[in-house]
């Protein structure tokens, strides 16, 4: 039996937001404010990722939400006719381990690939922070220009922002598999990315953790969570006999997804899906589940690896 993380152990899961903006940087509401939304939301943890400006502070004092620190870093490689970039959300501990300060400004980085980038990235790692990979396709970054960075523990399978400004970024699982089919253990990500206050509140994680910065951080590094846009996962596990199991929210679609075809989509018939189950008959690296609702909402289980 092999059980996702999210789903061992389970404590209370948490919402979570882990890409957001705000008048720190170039987004429309005030921290308070956007704050305040994301907990009239029901979110139990949020970072405020300002771009290059780190943040541990919550600025709505009175609001019980824990505040993740961290902030945006984006790095351009290519300003002919257009651009290419790497963005990269940094998340990291409360300061006593974290290398960077409160309100701490970094310089945009200009370095011109991922190699040069890596050297960046380290210095994060080395601050103690964790990073994942933001909008792909919004970055017009194709799979080979960011298939070499090494330590990230994540990549935005859902980004908001780009999914209702540009009709991007609204699932990036085939970034994603070709990732994992090259053997990265690396989990998805569904984040908002908000700048406007519509765009917030629309994409989350739900974490197995308790309900501290240090518990969600060693969570999401250990890939105990799962992200949705609306549909709750409740259980998936690969069982004895080699068959994948999941248990879901009423939705009208549910999809394995596996590093060798055949993937396997279950559809509803007259009654909503709230379970499916797969026989992997062959020999597979991992296995993941897409999930959607009625109204076309996404969730996603991080994969089980079963090499
Ligand atoms: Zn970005
Ligand atoms: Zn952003």
């Amino acid at each position: 039996m092999k059980r996702q993380e999210a789903f061992i152990n389970q404590n209370t899961m948490l919402k979570g937001g882990l890409h957001c903006h705000t008048t720190r940087s170039d987004g429309v509401g005030t921290p308070e404010e956007v704050i305040r939304l994301h907990k009239e939301n029901n979110f139990d943890f949020l970072a405020l990722t300002d771009h290059r400006i780190y943040n541990y502070k919550n600025f709505a004092e009175d609001v019980d939400i824990t505040i993740i620190p961290g902030m945006e870093f984006d790095n351009t490689i290519d300003r002919t006719n257009g651009f290419r970039t790497f963005h990269e959300v940094y998340i990291g501990p409360d300061d006593e381990t974290n290398g960077y300060a409160q309100d701490e400004e970094l310089p945009r980085g200009e370095e011109p690939n991922q190699e040069a980038f890596q050297r960046l990235l380290d210095d994060a790692h080395s601050k103690n922070n964790l990073t994942f990979y933001c909008h792909p396709q919004w970055s017009s970054t194709p799979t080979r220009y960011f298939d070499k960075l090494k330590g990230n523990f994540a990549i935005e399978v859902w980004n908001s922002g780009c999914a209702i400004e540009n009709d991007m970024d609204t699932d990036n699982g085939s970034y994603w598999d070709e990732l994992l089919g090259m053997g990265q253990r690396l989990f998805g990500v569904a984040t908002d990315d908000g700048h406007a206050m519509y765009q917030h509140c629309k994409g989350w994680v739900m974490v197995n953790a308790e309900n501290n910065v240090k518990a969600i951080l060693k969570a999401l590094k250990n890939g105990a969570f799962y992200s949705s846009c609306g549909p709750v996962i409740k259980d998936f596990y690969v069982d004895d006999e080699n068959i994948a199991h999941v248990e879901v929210s009423e939705c009208e679609r549910i999809l394995f997804q596996c590093d060798k075809h055949p993937s396997k989509s279950f559809n509803a018939k007259d009654e909503p899906l709230v379970s499916a189950q797969l026989d992997l008959k062959d020999s597979y690296q991992y296995i993941r589940v897409t999930v959607e609702d009625k109204e076309g909402r996404k969730a996603w289980t991080n994969p089980i690896f079963l090499k």
